[in-house]
């Protein structure tokens, strides 16, 4: 099931995309239990019934969750070439550990820089020179769990969207720490919609980013160093995950910082993700 939160007639709506691709079964709920919950309205709860239908074309796409309930977990350094790109590149403040982790490097992005697919991503050039972009594969958790076990842990996921961890290199360098470098307003680009977990093969799934047309991330989430089970299992251990959490489970290789020289989004640019089975998120690049 493809799941897309939506402004329709003035007010957020939620609905089923049709097979179609163009046509949205519309969910009789009110717009105040989808405005910020967006998606995370429909776990646990009955399938809400269909109020109507409208064409894709004629709403406003939001993000599937407008405003996680916390913070977006992220997994860093989570695919094998990235590691290496990443920490050659001078701005790793992990990299003395080694390039490739022992144990997932888990940080967080703040609610607020979640931003709807065709939203730009916008750049201040008085704050960051450095802004990269990061295809990313996103889990939305369904059931709560504390401790979780590997084993269980794909019981606990709901769905799963698109992100941009779109990060400041030099912000992320300087304060060693990362979440200033990848909270900036606007740094996370989220959609086009979430599918529900039966809709995703993690062994096998595409993860392409493109720049301006030109294909700079093509990988696959065969490829994570540590799979969904133990991202869970990681961030679970005595960290409560609730219904509506995301996590960002780590960009491939292909990264600006993968270049030499680097090669950072600058206003103009267009940036386009696709996931396989999932859909296309795109969005451009503009001054702040
Ligand atoms: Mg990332």
């Amino acid at each position: 099931m493809k799941l897309v939160a939506f402004d329709w007639q003035g007010s957020a709506r939620l609905g089923e995309l049709d097979g179609d691709g163009e046509t949205i079964h519309r969910f009789d709920l009110p717009p105040e239990a989808v405005s910020d919950a967006g998606v995370a309205a429909l776990i646990g709860a009955d399938p809400p019934p269909v109020a109507g239908t409208v064409a894709l074309a004629d709403v406003t796409l939001r993000a599937p969750i407008s405003r996680p309930r916390r913070n977006v977990f992220c997994v860093g350094k989570n695919y094998h070439e990235h590691a290496h790109e990443f920490a050659k590149s001078g701005f790793d403040s992990s990299a003395a550990k080694g390039a490739v982790p022992t144990a997932p490097i888990v940080f967080s992005k703040v609610p607020e820089c979640v931003i709807p697919p065709g939203d730009a991503v916008k750049i201040d050039a008085g704050v960051s020179t450095a802004i990269d972009y990061e295809a990313e594969l996103a889990v939305i958790i369904g059931r709560e769990g504390r401790n979780i076990r590997p084993e269980e842990a794909m019981s606990h996921v709901w769905g799963y969207t698109i992100v941009n961890d779109v990060t400041a290199r030099d912000l992320q360098g300087k304060h060693s720490q990362w979440l200033i470098g990848k909270s900036q307003d606007t740094f996370c680009p989220m959609g086009p919609c979430a599918v529900t977990a039966d809709q995703i093969d993690l062994s096998d799934t595409l993860v392409r980013c493109w720049v301006n047309g030109e294909l700079r991330q093509d990988s696959n989430t065969g490829l994570l160093i540590f799979d969904v089970p133990t991202i869970i299992a990681a961030i679970s251990n005595g960290v409560t995950l609730r219904p509506g959490d995301v996590i960002a489970t780590g960009t491939p290789a292909g990264v600006g910082i993968g270049f030499d020289p680097p090669r950072y989004l600058t206003p103009g640019d267009k940036v386009k993700i696709e996931i396989g089975g999932i859909g296309v998120l795109e969005h451009p690049v503009e001054a702040a």
